[in-house]
């Protein structure tokens, strides 16, 4: 079976590739002109906005994925602003570390809303997978993207980009969303 996958995210893809791999699924990435306007006000919202602009693109599946980092703290921020919180990855992790400067509750997760749509244009089923941890007082770590080497995950003494691949993908946020969404196409199918 063949998905587009409403993304331009070359991590993402990366990662959603391996944690389904032997699910015999095939994700594709969408045509050119794929340019959602990402203007909703939760994860669930940009979810389905994307998936529906690469519908109309390919009118086949699609699954968007629309993920970020909530902290208890900044009152749910970056959120979905998680992409835009600052101009390159370094600098937004060095803008939530400063945000985050001398505040003890340093309580956090990582969200993930994915939304499949069929070749009708419906949604067929959506889900967030949620991924509970914590704001480090510095980065660690090599691996991943984005906020991995400041995000402590809960129960272990290990940040995200500490993790190594297969070890994130089978605690991420990503993981838990993508996990449901190939139960819920192995019942369909
Ligand atoms: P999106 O592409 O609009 O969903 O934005 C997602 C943004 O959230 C990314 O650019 C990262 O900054 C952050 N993010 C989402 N998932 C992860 C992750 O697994 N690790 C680290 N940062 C992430």
């Amino acid at each position: 079976m063949k998905i587009v996958l409403a993304s331009s995210n070359e991590h993402k893809v990366k990662e959603i590739n391996a944690i389904s791999l032997g699910e015999g699924i095939e994700f594709i990435l969408p045509p050119a002109g794929f340019n959602p306007v990402e203007n909703g006000k939760t994860f669930e919202e940009n979810s389905l906005i994307k998936a529906q602009e690469a519908w109309k693109l390919t009118k086949t599946w699609t699954l968007a994925d629309d993920s970020g980092l909530c902290i208890d703290a900044l009152d749910g921020k970056p959120g979905i602003y998680s992409a835009r919180y600052a101009e390159t990855p370094l600098k937004r992790i060095e803008r939530v570390l400063g945000e985050m400067k001398d505040i003890q509750n340093r309580n956090a997760h990582f969200a993930c809303c994915m939304t499949l749509i069929n070749p009708e244009g419906k949604v067929e089923y959506s889900y967030t997978g949620i991924c509970e941890g914590e704001i480090t007082q510095e980065a660690r770590g090599k691996n991943g993207f984005g906020y991995d080497p400041i995000f402590l995950v809960k129960n272990t003494h290990n940040t995200m980009a500490e993790l190594d691949d297969d070890e994130k993908n089978h605690v991420s946020h990503r993981f838990r969303a993508l996990r449901k969404i190939l139960d819920y196409i192995k019942e369909i199918k």
